[in-house]
């Protein structure tokens, strides 16, 4: 009778197993290097997403990537559900514009929400004669790796300066994760990218040599906000780091985007997961602090929304 019961129970193990295994889903959310904040992001939604896996089956992870240009294009072949990317090239992306005119619109690519704002944000040795982006001319500076979205709006930046790429006298392409040592030890003069604040990978290298941040104003950037939607005027507040004084720069948003392919039942859960319990999320990295709904659901979002994430506000009475 025992034997009997045993293995009447273990049939019904074997019999569910495949219907448990079958209702797993994974995604997996694309960010950035390590010591930025794309990748706490990533962390902290796939926690708010995993802590309601048995109720929903959806697993979640989040990779260290390339960046924005990276993740985008990543999730428009189909091997990446999620991604963070900054306003400026989700806007691009979706229009066919700049960077993606060669590869055309990405009309499947859909904004879920934004979170932190990102500034332009240069990090100069204190030796090296650089107090505004003006100064970097014939300086050693990283322009961010090939794939990140800092690489990108770099070269815009570039462009609006009338600069050559021979006008540093460097242009290193090393990931976000690599330039906190070689600003420090002396193998560049700085380094560009656009991150949220406070970050991990800024706080260390001011923390660690002689180095400050810098302005990044004049004629050429007043014309790049005025010319474009996705940028807007930005300052690293006096005291966010070793700064005295408002850093004045420009800057985008930090986006969480997806694709149409992604089934809307997906992108309800993660997006419900997130705004169910937005206080904790916001604990989750200081950049979050001031995060509110209304701006989450509605700044630096150019592709439409996906139809998972607008059924949620909808029943929140937010859209
Ligand atoms: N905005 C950066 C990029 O797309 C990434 C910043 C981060 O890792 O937090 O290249």
């Amino acid at each position: 009778m025992k034997t009997k019961l045993f293995s009447l129970a273990a049939a019904a193990m074997i019999a569910s197993a495949p219907m448990a295994f079958a209702q797993q889903q994974f995604v997996s959310i694309g960010t950035g290097g390590v010591t930025g904040v794309y990748y706490p992001t990533g962390g902290a939604i796939c926690r708010l997403v995993n802590k309601g896996r048995k109720e929903h089956g959806i697993r979640c992870s989040a990779e260290s990537t390339g960046g924005s240009i990276y993740n985008i294009n990543t999730i428009k072949a189909g091997e990446l559900e999620f991604g963070v990317a900054q306003s400026d090239w989700q806007y691009h992306a979706y229009h066919g514009t700049s960077k993606f005119e060669e590869a055309g619109a990405f009309e499947n690519l859909r904004a879920v929400f934004s979170v932190h704002a990102e500034p332009v944000t240069v990090i100069a040795r204190d030796d090296a004669g650089i107090a505004n982006i003006s100064d970097v001319k014939g300086k050693r500076m990283n322009i961010g790796n090939p794939g990140s979205g800092t690489r990108g709006t770099w070269e815009v930046l570039e462009g609006a300066l009338g600069w050559e790429r021979s006008d540093l006298a460097l242009a290193a392409e090393m990931k976000s994760a690599e330039t906190g040592a070689a600003v420090c030890d002396g193998k560049i003069d700085a380094y560009f990218w656009l991150v949220g604040h406070p970050s991990a990978l800024t706080q260390e290298s001011l923390a660690s040599c002689a180095a400050h941040l810098v302005d990044v104003t004049g004629p050429e950037i007043d014309a790049l906000i005025a010319d474009n939607s996705y940028y807007r005027k930005a300052t690293i507040p006096a005291g966010m780091y070793n700064n005295a004084e408002d850093v004045t720069t420009f800057g985008v948003g930090a986006t969480f985007v997806t694709s149409s392919d992604v089934p809307e039942d997906v992108v309800y859960v993660i997006v419900k997961a997130v705004f169910d319990n937005l206080d904790q999320f916001k604990k989750l990295h200081p950049a979050f602090a001031h995060l509110k709904p209304e701006e989450m659901i509605n700044d630096g979002l150019s592709a439409p929304l996906h139809a998972g994430a607008l059924k949620y506000y909808k029943e929140q009475g937010w859209k």
